[in-house]
Order: structure tokens, then C-alpha cells, then sequence
């Protein structure tokens, strides 16, 4: 063992290896246009955003000419740092104003200096008109370029989880003592310019405080908004869920709990993204507080015509949208619905089978009298109108024959071999435009542009959450968390225009 040191010893100082010097000082020239390749991204945000109308934007400058004070930061370079490090899956305005010091990209784009995070982060959600329309802008490039044809849209949601915990929900009692103590706490505050502890600190906890008590105040405004809702239904249908106490979030009062597509509930907005199926360009963005899919497509047309002029031709959705109410709108507007029938997530005759029903008896072999509303059994006897139930818009008629006759039946056997009660239909109370609906969507055509939904309109959903990280919004409020997905679809959109257009250009030779 002592040899065996001795000989590593003697091997270390035959070896020289190249010293590390710490303490030196160089200066480096710079050549800031090669900071980046000329195929780099960044080169084609900035181009991009240089096509773009960004007047908007720069309204609101109060930097002019002949006024004293320090220039504003460019609008465009503010657009294309946030869409770049959107791009790069970063969201935070702190860790880009970091970026700003040392990362290439973000040096090109800013020419070498260094952006406060504060301006990043009041830009991002200080301009809603004018991000909406760079969104359009856009929108405009790429449908220049062909890539929208609004010929067929796709419409689905998906929740993306708030900033705000599940612990965080209260009853109004425990918001009121909440709000009395954080308004006590600013009361008992002193005057920050007298603290014994730096000014800065002092301020930064005065504010959070007063940020506190003001989302309480917000959340109590919430939740009454919420009871009166609650009592105007309830006034007409006791239901149980008038017994249950209202709970708001306390940290983000305008977040709902709403169950996740892996299972289990969470505090979250709905995100309904509307996507041209041509090219997967994201033609529209919304957000709703509701988790139920179904009240979104009328808003999601209108916002296509807003941002394009003109409605989609067609629009394919999944099982939540074809509601009785949608159908007969989407026939009004002209525009064609595809999507799944309710008879499909729940096939009639299946149970039917599990119960030991014979085929003679599905309910193709009994025949129905519109005139008196009642359906004749095989047996020649009738069927009642029951009961009457809503399902994702449809009504289900259920009719029923009178169990004393069944059981008097030769055919109880094959009929009605299971039930205590006399044998059951379920007939569909149609509208023309579900039976129109109906009808098309039994047809193989329309059955195979509904299997292409999936491929086209879960994509950006996929894309954002993967890429771009956004399961979960970094800001709080349905403004600002709209804010937040809109500037994540148009660094969707922007990448899509660099895969699929974007020529970079050679770079001028020194
Ligand atoms: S079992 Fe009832 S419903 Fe079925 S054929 Fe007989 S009477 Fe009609």
C-alpha cells in the first residue's frame, strides 16, 4: 500500500498539466451580428415582428422627441425577447432579464443590454389590444402564406392548472377572518420611509400585504357573485348542491376547480384553442372559467371572424360540443358541425345484450305512433311516455310497458327477461337539425374527417404544454392567465411560420 502512494506521487510530478488562471483580466472585441448563426431563431422573431404592425404597442410611449427623460425600451425588441424565451420554454421575466446577461441569443436580440425584468413582466401583460392584434397581424402573415384556408377548424379545451392551490379555497367565514387580519396587518404597518430595515425591504412588504388583502377583498366579491348566481337557479330547482358552501381561492378568486385529463380535480382556467386544420396554425384563443366544453363554440366562431373576417366552413369537435343548442346555431351560421353522436359514447343495444335481450326485440322491432306519442311492442301491446332526462343537450324520451302485461308475455323471456318493471325505450326527442346532424354523422365521409380531429387539434395543446411548459399559469386572474396563453399560441404560431417559411439570410461578409 505505501509503494503503491509512493509510485502515484512520483507519477503526479512527472505529469504538466496546463494551469487554470482565475484572476486574470482580458478584454474581448465582440462582433455582436455573430453572436447567433444566421439560421438561428432569433434572427427570424426579430424579422417577423419587424413585419408586424406594432403601433399599438407604442401608443401608450411616453419617451417623445424633445421631451427630457430616458428613452422606452422598443416594443419590438420587448415582442421578440418574450417570444423567444417562450420558444425556449421559459416564462419567467426574472430568468430572461438574467438570460440578457450572458446567453447569446438573447444578447443579439437586445444589442447588448441587460432589460429590467419589471418592464418585461408590465409588457407582457400591460397591452392586451395590442397583443391581440399582433396575434391577427400574424395570423395575416401566415395566411398570406397559405396556411390558413379556414376550409375546416378544430375546437377543444384543455385545462391548464392556475397558480393557485387547492388549499387555498375558503368558505366566506374563513376569507372574512383572513381580510379583517391582513387589513389589521396594514393598518399596524409603519411608515416605510421610518423602518429600521432597508427601505426597499420595507416596501416590498407593504405592497404584499396590501396585494393580499385585495385578492381577499376580490375573492369575498367573488363568492357573493357566485351565491346570488346559485340562489337564482336554486329558486327554481332545489338541488343538493344548494347545501354545499361555496369555496373561493384566496390566492387567484377567479380560478375554478375542474377535473384534469389524468384524473383528479384542480384549481384551473379551460383554455379553448381553435386550430385550422391546413396547416395547424392556431386561428383563435379563448379562456373560460367553466369546465364543460360546450358553451365555447359559438365564442370560438365569433373570435375566428374577429381575427380572420370570415367564419371556418367547418368545424370538427369532440363529444362535449354537439349540444342540442349548438347544432341548431352552427346550422344557422352555415357552418358545418362534425362531431360524435351521444348514441356512440353509450351504444343502446350493448346493454340490451348484457341483459339478455333476443335481437327480436332491440327496439327496431317496435314501432312508434307520433300521433299519440306511444311506441307497440311485438306483443302488440303499448309503451308510455315515463320519464324525460337531458344528456349534453339531447333529450332521452324513455317509454315503458306496463309491467302486469310483460309478465303475462310469452316473450317476457326474450323481451324482458332481467327487469322487475314492465320492458323500457329510450327514444331521442330530435330537433330537424340533430336529425340533419344525425344523419351526417352516420355517414362514412363525415365519420372520416372526424377521426382526423384528433391529429389536428390536440397538437398545439400537446406542443404548448410539452415546449413551451405551460401546465401551469405563472400569473393570476382571467385577464392575465388569457394574457399568458395568448402569448404562448403566437410563439406557436411564429415557430410554425420558421418551419414551414422562414428563409434565413447569409450574412454580409466582414
Ligand atoms: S314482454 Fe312486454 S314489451 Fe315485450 S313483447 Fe311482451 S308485452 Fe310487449
Amino acid at each position: 500500500m505505501e509503494n503503491d502512494k509512493l509510485l502515484v506521487s512520483s507519477t503526479k510530478t512527472q505529469v504538466r498539466c496546463k494551469p487554470i488562471n482565475r484572476q486574470q483580466f482580458l478584454l474581448r472585441p465582440v462582433d455582436v451580428e455573430k453572436l447567433i448563426e444566421p439560421d438561428h431563431p432569433a434572427r427570424a422573431i426579430w424579422e417577423l415582428t419587424g413585419k408586424a404592425d406594432l403601433t399599438p404597442f407604442y401608443t401608450d410611449l411616453e419617451a417623445v422627441e424633445g421631451v427630457a427623460g430616458r428613452p422606452a425600451w422598443d416594443p419590438q425588441l420587448l415582442a421578440s425577447l418574450w417570444i423567444y424565451a417562450y420558444k425556449e420554454g421559459n416564462n419567467s421575466a426574472r430568468e430572461i432579464a438574467r438570460l440578457c446577461t450572458y446567453h447569446p441569443a438573447y444578447q443579439w436580440l437586445t444589442g447588448l443590454q441587460v432589460v429590467n425584468h419589471h418592464t418585461l413582466a408590465d409588457f407582457r401583460t400591460g397591452h392586451k389590444e395590442a397583443l391581440d392584434t399582433l396575434f391577427i397581424e400574424i395570423l395575416g402573415v401566415l395566411s398570406h402564406e397559405g396556411l390558413i384556408t379556414l376550409e375546416r377548424v378544430t375546437q377543444d379545451g384543455t385545462k391548464v392548472k392556475a397558480s393557485a392551490s387547492d388549499k387555498s379555497f375558503h368558505r366566506k367565514t374563513t376569507l372574512e377572518d383572513h381580510l379583517r387580519l391582513a387589513r389589521e396587518q396594514v393598518k399596524q404597518m409603519g411608515d416605510p420611509e421610518s423602518e429600521e430595515m432597508s427601505q426597499r425591504v420595507a416596501k416590498a412588504r407593504e405592497r404584499a400585504v396590501r396585494e393580499k388583502q385585495g385578492r381577499l377583498e376580490e375573492a369575498l366579491k367573488v363568492l357573493e357573485q357566485m351565491q346570488a348566481a346559485r340562489s337564482k337557479t336554486s329558486a327554481e330547482k332545489e338541488d343538493k348542491e344548494k347545501q354545499k358552501p361555496i369555496r373561493v381561492s384566496s390566492t387567484d378568486p377567479e380560478a375554478r376547480v375542474m377535473p384534469q385529463g389524468k384524473g383528479g380535480y384542480a384549481p384551473s382556467y379551460n383554455t379553448q384553442i381553435s386550430t385550422d386544420a391546413r396547416a395547424k396554425v392556431i386561428v383563435a384563443v379563448g379562456m373560460s372559467q367553466s369546465a364543460n366544453d360546450g358553451g365555447e363554440l359559438l365564442p370560438a366562431v365569433e373570435r375566428i371572424e374577429v381575427n380572420l373576417g370570415e367564419k371556418p366552413k367547418q368545424m370538427v369537435v369532440d363529444g362535449a360540443y354537439p349540444t342540442q343548442d349548438n347544432i341548431e346555431a352552427m346550422a344557422q351560421e352555415g357552418i358545418d358541425l362534425i362531431g360524435p353522436l351521444p348514441e356512440r359514447k353509450k351504444a343502446p343495444w350493448d346493454p340490451l345484450k348484457r341483459r339478455g335481450v333476443s335481437p327480436e326485440f332491440y327496439p327496431q322491432a317496435f314501432s312508434y305512433e307520433a300521433s299519440t306519442d306511444r311506441y307497440t311492442c311485438p306483443g302488440g301491446k303499448v309503451l308510455v311516455f315515463e320519464t324525460e332526462e337531458k344528456q349534453g343537450g339531447w333529450i332521452r324520451r324513455r317509454y315503458r310497458a306496463r309491467r302486469s302485461e310483460c309478465r303475462a308475455c310469452s316473450f317476457q323471456g326474450q323481451c324482458c327477461p332481467q327487469t322487475q318493471k314492465g320492458r323500457s325505450l329510450v327514444r331521442m326527442q330530435l330537433s330537424p337539425e340533430q336529425a340533419a346532424f344525425q344523419a351526417k354523422m352516420e355517414t362514412p365521409e363525415a365519420q372520416q374527417i372526424y377521426k382526423q380531429r384528433a391529429g389536428v387539434a390536440e397538437f398545439p395543446h400537446a406542443w404548448i404544454k410539452d415546449k413551451i411548459g405551460l401546465r401551469q399559469f405563472r400569473l393570476r386572474g382571467l385577464a392575465k392567465v388569457t394574457m399568458e396563453a395568448l402569448w404562448a399560441c403566437l410563439t406557436y404560431n411564429v415557430c410554425l411560420w420558421i418551419r414551414l417559411c422562414w428563409r434565413p439570410r447569409r450574412l454580409a461578409p466582414v
